[in-house]
């Protein structure tokens, strides 16, 4: 690899992240920014591509982009428009397909139409029209018939889907991950209720081509950032020369230091794509199995990216496991519970004792984010860093 010293800052990850990360300090910092990706191709989890049927698919999994952050989604405009798209779930509940989250359009379809109206009225006298009430929420309620509605909802909609996808009981979960299955008291069938949402017009590759399309940054794919940096107290070496500026981290923060304390927990998914010879195949962009089959969910992939393609259309099916560190596994879900987040802690005080070390990302930083809220994380830790740079300068 090129000599340390032709660059300022080095990054490890081309996903949101990283890229958001590198395109700032190239551009406002003029700093010159390495890129170091382990795989063959940028993007990180959002990499879209065409298949051999020219279906645009998502490789991991379905990614809409959705955020009430004025300055992400101005920061992101700058490298895309946007193919306007709301994104609706359904439910396939014994025959039915459900709007998921489960709201007022849900209960008529679920329930008789008296009853139905019923809760609908108990259900804004209680918590307030408009509201999302997590399922856990609605348990906990004492009224014998908002009793039976959450008992409904938890056993058709929460419990099999969460066993599936979290391999764990719900009640022994985070409470933030619970939280993110809430009951809609509204007829709003879209799955976010976000200012923006839609998806990026030629597809989130394109998105991250224009970001790190600058003069000052260099993308070297299919390059463990492990093959070429080693730690040493609290000294970064880049191919054995120490490296000073920042060093910008995205990957799983155990892997960066070899698993000293054990590896951390996370779920892996495998995706099943299938492509059919018709022009739809469901209708809606996604479809939850809640009450059977072994996957979670299939998603089709032309409902999201607004492709208009004849006679073909490519799915995919989503099984959840637990990860095993596996060659060529991903992990894509940390499991948040009180000893992985100790763990964790102790991962993060080793690299906190390393000055120019930044964790950064869903890996790094061991836990769930939506695109968006990377981005701004990025955004923010660029912003601290060409701070410290102006003061350095002055
Ligand atoms: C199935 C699924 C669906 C999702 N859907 C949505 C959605 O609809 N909307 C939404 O807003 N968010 C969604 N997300 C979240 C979204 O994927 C994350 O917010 C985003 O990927 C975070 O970006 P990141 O850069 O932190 O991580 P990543 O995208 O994972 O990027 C990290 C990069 O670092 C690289 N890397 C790791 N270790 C090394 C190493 N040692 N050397 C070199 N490179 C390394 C990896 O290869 C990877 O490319 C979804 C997530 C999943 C798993």
């Amino acid at each position: 690899m090129e000599h340390q010293c032709s660059y300022d800052c080095l990054i490890i990850g081309a996903g949101f992240a990283g890229a958001v990360a590198a395109r700032e300090l190239a551009q406002r910092g003029n700093q010159r920014v390495l890129v170091l990706e382990q795989r063959s191709h940028i993007g990180g989890n959002a990499y879209d591509c065409y298949n051999d049927d020219g279906v645009l698919i998502h490789q991991y999994g379905p990614h809409i982009f959705h955020t009430n952050n004025q300055r992400v989604y101005d920061y992101l405009s700058q490298f895309t428009h946007w193919y306007p798209y709301e994104h609706k779930v359904v439910g396939a509940i014994h025959g039915q397909y459900l709007p998921i989250p489960f709201n007022f359009h849900s209960l008529h379809m679920a329930f008789p139409e008296e009853q139905a109206q019923q809760l609908e009225q108990l259900l804004t006298d209680t918590y307030g029209h408009g509201r999302k009430v997590t399922i856990l929420e609605l348990r906990k309620s004492r009224h014998p018939a908002l009793k039976a509605l959450a008992d409904y909802v938890y056993q058709n909609v929460f419990a099999y889907y969460t066993q599936k996808q979290w391999g764990t009981a719900p009640e022994d979960m985070d409470p933030s991950v619970t939280a993110r299955v809430p009951v809609l008291l509204s007829q709003d069938d879209r799955y976010f209720q976000d200012i923006y949402q839609g998806m990026p017009a030629e597809g989130y590759t394109k998105l991250f081509e224009a970001m790190l399309d600058h003069p000052h940054i260099t993308v070297r794919t299919k390059t463990d950032a492990r093959d070429h940096l080693t730690i040493q107290e609290q000294t970064i070496l880049l191919d054995g020369v120490p490296f000073s500026g920042p060093v910008i981290y995205t990957g799983a923060v155990d892997a960066l230091f070899d698993h000293v304390f054990g590896r951390l927990p996370y779920r892996t998914l495998d995706f099943s794509f299938e492509t059919y010879p018709q022009t739809e195949y469901q209708t809606h962009g996604t479809v939850n199995y809640t009450v059977s089959e072994a996957y979670t969910r299939i998603t089709e992939f032309k409902h999201l990216t607004g492709q208009k393609l004849e006679g073909k259309t490519t799915i995919a099916k989503e099984y959840s496991r637990a990860y095993t560190g596996a060659e060529g596994e991903i992990p894509y879900y940390a499991i948040l519970n009180p000893d992985n987040l100790s763990l964790y802690a102790k991962y993060r005080a080793l690299a906190q004792k390393i000055p120019n070390l930044h964790l950064l990302g869903r890996l790094a930083e061991y836990r769930y984010y939506n695109m968006d809220a990377i981005v701004a994380q990025a955004l923010s830790l660029s912003d601290d860093l060409l701070k410290e740079q102006e003061n350095k300068a002055l």
